[in-house]
């Protein structure tokens, strides 16, 4: 299977990659993943993604694009793959054609997660980070033992940049002016997935196995 994950910040994507990725035995290419290793490194890259990361804004397509045809020429991409986050945009969907192109192959699915801003803004402004050993919590559905504290390595957790309201407000904006059109694309290629975004945890698994059949 060869996998684009589609849907608004925090609808549920990563999440659903996870499974996908231990369901199928496929990599994950997760771009925010992969930027956001590039500014804790302090790369070339790293250095240029940050600003554009902390205020919600798309990083540039050139730079992006070089990260995924990287990490696509990497050979566990043959087993099939999840793209998490990318395409974001009409030029990164044309790169990823040509990627593809010149691999001879094609897309099997364009999994779409549905969700409403009011959902997003509450899951998101809630979500809570470790800085040190990047475990996820979050402050209602699963907070950690200690306040404040990872419990697997005791550091102090941090709301990320991007999690602040006003930039979840803005993130929902650009997504909205920027990924939609996507949806249009991959909708009359025959490849759209819809998937709720509301589906429990305990039953994503079932879910997920039925839709991608
Ligand atoms: P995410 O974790 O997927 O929500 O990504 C976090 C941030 O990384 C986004 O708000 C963008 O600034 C940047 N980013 C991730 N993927 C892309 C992409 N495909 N194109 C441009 N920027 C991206």
């Amino acid at each position: 299977m060869r996998i684009i994950m589609l849907g608004p910040p925090g609808s549920g994507k990563g999440t659903r990659a996870h499974i996908i990725s231990e369901l199928y035995g496929m990599p994950i290419i997760t771009t925010g993943g992969m930027l956001r290793g590039a500014v804790r490194e302090k790369t070339e890259y790293g250095q240029k993604a940050k600003s554009y990361m902390d205020r919600g804004d798309l990083v540039p397509d050139n730079i992006v694009n070089g990260i995924v045809k990287e990490r696509m020429s990497k050979p566990d991409v043959a087993k099939g793959f999840i793209l998490d986050g990318y395409p974001r945009s009409v030029n990164q969907a044309d790169t990823l054609d040509e990627i593809l192109k010149e691999k001879g192959i094609k897309l099997t699915h364009a999994l779409s997660v549905v969700l409403s801003d009011e959902v997003i803004i509450e899951r998101l402004s809630k979500r809570r980070g470790c800085p040190v050993c990047y475990e996820i919590y979050h402050l209602v559905s699963k907070p950690p033992k200690k306040e404040g504290v990872c419990d697997r390595c005791g550091a102090k957790l941090i709301l990320r940049e991007d999690d602040k309201e006003d930039v979840i407000k803005y993130r929902l904006q650009v997504y909205k002016e920027n990924t939609h059109q996507l949806l249009e694309r991959y909708e009359r290629l025959g490849l759209i997935v819809e998937s709720d975004g509301e589906i429990p945890l305990e039953g994503l698994r079932d879910h997920l196995k039925e839709i991608l059949g």
